[in-house]
């Protein structure tokens, strides 16, 4: 708390009072502490691949590394990776900011729901296949019909499964469903029977950055963005998002979208 004291005075400059002022600055001081934090986690985020990438162009360059052929390019497929990985982080990055400053031109139109989450789970079926994971999609037909970016849903819809496939073993299960709720919204949820996430990390896990497991995270070719983009999306389209989660048994992560009509879909 912030106080500031102002004296009140009389012409003849005599005091007569104190004007107090007590100043909640919280949520001032969190948003500082945040943009910090960010800007630390960005730099961080962006030294670690360039480390690698320079390291290991040392090893090449001078360890010898080019006389064996097959060393060499394994370095060379490690600095590849490091380029791709902080392309992706570059990408999430622009695409946060420029949610942040509302920037964003937003293609709304009337869409079916159907048509487009068929459509994400026809990209996801096969990584699932390969990965030997089931895919269930289950999508309910009375389903009404949304006001949104198809580009920014299908955005939305690949940070969830992506999630749900890097983070579920092999033998597990991913489901994408769909219903229409009494209240003119479409939910929409991305179910995973794989580790989920402990109960004291699921509060702060739509922050940016915010990782379980960095080390697993960044095995898997992970941002720690995935989350905080589809909060914005979802959010920019006026709905919300929300994840639950229990510990080796799964995660689910449920968002809502506004229908067109909703009209029609009262009870
Ligand atoms: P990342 O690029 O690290 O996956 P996200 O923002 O998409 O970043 O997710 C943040 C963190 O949330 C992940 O690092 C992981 O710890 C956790 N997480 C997200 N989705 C899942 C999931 N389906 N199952 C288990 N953990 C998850």
């Amino acid at each position: 708390i912030k106080i500031t004291f102002t004296p009140v005075l009389r012409a003849s400059r005599e005091t007569i009072g104190l004007i107090l002022v007590l100043q909640d600055v919280t949520e001032e001081e969190k948003l500082d502490r945040q943009r910090k934090e960010f800007v630390a986690n960005v730099s961080h985020e962006l030294r670690t691949p360039l480390t690698t990438i320079k390291s290991y162009l040392e090893a090449l360059d001078e360890g010898g590394a080019m006389e064996e052929p097959e060393l060499a390019s394994r370095f060379l497929q490690v600095t590849r990776q490091e380029a791709e990985r902080m392309t992706r982080l570059i990408h999430d990055l622009l695409q946060l900011s420029r949610l942040d400053a509302k920037n964003v031109q937003f293609h709304k139109q009337a869409l079916q729901p159907k048509e487009i989450l068929q459509n994400a789970g026809d990209r996801f079926a096969f990584q699932c296949r390969q990965k030997g994971i089931r895919f269930q999609l289950s999508i309910e037909d009375n389903l009404s019909r949304i006001y949104a970016d198809r580009d920014q849903i299908h955005q939305l819809l690949d940070n969830l499964l992506s999630n749900a496939v890097k983070y579920t073993p092999e033998g597990g299960c991913v489901t994408l469903s769909a219903q229409q709720k009494r209240d003119g919204f479409v939910e929409v949820a991305v179910s995973d029977t794989g580790i989920g996430i402990p109960k004291k990390d699921l509060e702060r896990i739509f922050e940016r950055f915010y990782r379980v497991d960095k080390a697993r995270s960044r095995l898997m070719g992970g941002t720690g963005l995935g989350l905080s983009i589809a909060k914005e999306i979802a959010e920019a389209h006026g709905g919300s998002i929300h994840m639950e989660s229990e510990l080796e048994k799964g995660t689910t992560v449920r968002f809502t979208l506004p229908s067109c009509e909703p009209e029609v879909n009262q009870p």
